[in-house]
């Protein structure tokens, strides 16, 4: 398979992927036992992965969505974060869980936690499906990871690459 004439390697299949979604689901369904959780998209790159999880979480749940920006080549993103979709609720008192396709630098989430604790959450956690742990830049990780990868331009599952590749059912990087 190519996109804009390089060729993907597979990195992760579709049934690693269910699994681990299967697994981070059951994790999230027994820490939030018995509890509301109010459930965060960051667009665009999460919404395969939030519509899977979601599915698969056993508790009584909302739904809601951001789209943050970073100024960013179509590789790399430099730390500074533009709210372009706010939450549509206030958030305070609430069990939030903030899902996304994958932490890098960690500026990107840092970030959003920053702004969203000073909203006065009973309780936030994020999630991630990917981690590029080796590139963190900040303190921070994710309260719910799914795969820990290596520092490769990864695409499929929601990831794009100047916005291709979003509707691969696997995870892809990108040969050099
Ligand atoms: P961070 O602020 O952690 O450096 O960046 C996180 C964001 O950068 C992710 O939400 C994603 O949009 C983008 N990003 C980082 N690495 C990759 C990658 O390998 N592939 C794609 N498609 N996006 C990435
Ligand atoms: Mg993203
Ligand atoms: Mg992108």
């Amino acid at each position: 398979m190519q996109i804009k004439g390089k060729d993907l390697e597979l990195l992760i299949s579709e049934s690693e992927i269910q699994r681990k979604v299967k697994e981070l689901a059951e994790k999230i369904s027994k820490d939030f036992q018995n509890e509301e959780l109010y459930v965060v998209g960051i667009l665009k790159g999460s919404f395969m992965f939030f519509a899977d999880l979601v599915r698969n979480i056993n508790l009584k749940l909302k739904i809601d969505f951001m789209q943050v920006a970073s100024y960013h080549t179509s590789m790399e993103s430099s730390g500074e974060v533009i709210f372009v979709k706010d939450l549509s609720v206030d958030i305070k008192d609430k069990n939030v869980l903030i899902i996304d396709d994958i932490i890098d630098t960690g500026r990107t989430l840092k970030a959003l936690v920053e702004a969203l604790q000073k909203r006065n959450p009973k309780n936030l956690k994020t999630c991630v499906l990917l981690d590029k742990k080796e590139r963190r830049e900040v303190d921070f990780d994710a309260d719910y990871s799914g795969f820990i990868i290596p520092d490769k331009f990864v695409v499929g599952y929601g990831l794009d690459w100047a916005e291709e590749g979003r509707n691969l059912k696997e995870i892809y990087c990108i040969k050099d």
